[in-house]
């Protein structure tokens, strides 16, 4: 039986619109801004840098060729770098990141931006800008990496095709759904951009069934479209898993009554969602880099919640501050979503480029993770879609079991849907460890 979670939205006031954050007077950029990528700054400690100015890449030395795609990391303010530092980074790991004082002029913010004229860029232009501006693919809430690489990954492909999800994968996050209602016409454009860079012969739109999707398509974006077929995906955005790649998948196979197995449309498609889109369109048509994001911002701590763009690297703190500060004692504070989100504990924690959502809460875990024992129950197992074993897994990581090596491979078909850890009544961080394990074995790869 396929297991999902009923998720019922308890936002009578959904955010509208998204609201400038405040300027921070220091930013924190962690080097490391997507997975299996750590990149090195090319600055030091009291150089002057101006607003979207490169700081960091990957080097070529340690990731040979790959290290092209991975995207660059800029300078959100202008200013001093104060040096290089550990922080505690949103994924709840710990790495170096560069520190930023603002002072001199800003290149971008609060300037008049002209709008570029890319209909006469070839496919490898587009490609080239977006890459160039450190843009990453956030479609998947729990994976993350370059949006270069992942348009890289079904170069090959024949028959590809783009989906984009204009909802959020998590229904305890608001941020896809409230960008595209408030954003729609730069989603548009987005999409249109990376059709063109993904040469795909089809665009799939998943969108939430309460939206009333087809009103919000104006002539012009009706015209833009003209050429490439489009299909309209409808779903249930307050179940999960509904927006995952396999969940669209499925959902499009059935639409179309294909043969297909959902893996070939997995494997051969470009997924992503409406905040990569935005950004896709800030680089080609604005010419910016990736120096701001769109978080959504709740919990019952605070005094408001805002769908905020900040500065990449603007601390936790400083967020939770525009919202109107604590009312409440902080309990957790939860970044991108209740079900496979991770939580941190520092407010210094600033947000990268993957942060969508953070949610400061005064719930605590009534229990400790790490005490908390496996109940042999198979909910795990029974959930998993692909099979895996992962109460094995997490004891072979954890307790240093013993375990056939073929448990230990299967780590690497794990999609990371959270299915597992969400319905482990022991609460077990089990896709956590998972990605942990896949993570350790991709190193060793290398
Ligand atoms: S996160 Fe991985 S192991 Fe857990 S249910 Fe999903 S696919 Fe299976
Ligand atoms: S769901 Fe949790 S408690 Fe049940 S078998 Fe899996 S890991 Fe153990």
């Amino acid at each position: 039986m396929e297991m999902q979670i009923k998720y019922a939205k308890k936002d009578k006031y959904p955010v509208q619109e998204i609201t400038t954050g405040f300027l921070p007077r220091t930013v924190t950029i962690p080097l490391s801004q997507e997975d299996n990528f750590v990149c090195e700054s090319i600055v030091k400690e009291g150089d002057e840098v101006k607003e979207g100015q490169v700081i960091a890449e990957a080097s070529r030395e340690v990731y040979g060729a790959r290290a092209f795609g991975v995207a660059k990391i800029h300078a959100p303010i202008p200013g001093k770098i104060l040096g290089i530092k550990n922080c505690s980074y949103p994924n709840g790991k710990q790495g170096k990141a560069i520190e930023i004082l603002l002072s001199g002029s800003f290149s971008y913010l609060g300037k008049q931006q002209s709008q570029a004229d890319f209909s006469t860029y070839s496919p490898a232009m587009l490609l080239k800008t977006v890459s160039d501006a450190g843009v990453i693919n956030t479609f998947s809430t729990t994976s993350y990496s370059a949006f270069e690489l992942d348009v890289n990954k079904i170069k090959n492909e024949q028959n590809k095709k783009l989906f984009i999800r204009l909802f959020d994968e998590d229904p305890s996050c608001d941020t896809d759904t409230t960008l595209t209602r408030s954003d729609f016409d730069k989603i548009m454009t987005g999409i249109y951009i990376t059709s063109k860079i993904c040469d795909v012969n089809e665009i799939v739109i998943a969108y939430p069934k309460s939206s009333n999707l087809e009103t919000m398509f104006n002539l012009s974006q009706k015209e833009m479209f003209e050429s490439i077929p489009m299909t309209f995906l409808e779903c249930d955005s307050n179940i999960y898993p509904a927006g995952g790649k396999r969940e669209l998948s499925i959902s499009y196979i059935k639409q179309k009554k294909l043969a297909a197995s959902f893996e070939d449309i997995m494997r051969s498609c470009f997924f992503t969602d409406s905040s990569t889109m935005v950004h896709v369109y800030d680089a080609v048509v604005l010419k910016m880099p990736l120096e701001t994001i769109n978080v959504f911002v709740d919990g019952d701590c605070l005094q408001a919640k805002a769908l905020l763009k900040v500065c990449v690297g603007t601390s936790f703190k400083a967020i939770a501050k525009q919202c109107g500060g604590f009312v409440r004692k902080l309990g957790k504070i939860i970044v991108n979503g209740e079900i496979n989100g991770v939580a941190v504990n520092s407010l210094d924690t600033p947000v990268t480029k993957y942060v969508k959502s953070i949610t400061f809460t005064s719930h605590e875990d009534s229990f400790d993770r790490s005490v908390s024992i496996c109940l042999r129950c198979g909910r795990c197992r029974s959930v998993c879609k692909t099979g895996l074993s992962p109460d094995i897994i997490f004891a072979k990581v954890i307790t240093g079991a013993v375990v056939d090596e073929a448990y230990i491979q299967s780590v690497d078909l794990c999609t990371q849907c959270g299915l597992c850890s969400a319905n482990c009544p022991s609460k077990l961080p089990l896709a956590k460890v998972i990605k942990l394990l896949r993570e350790e074995r991709y190193q060793n790869e290398k």
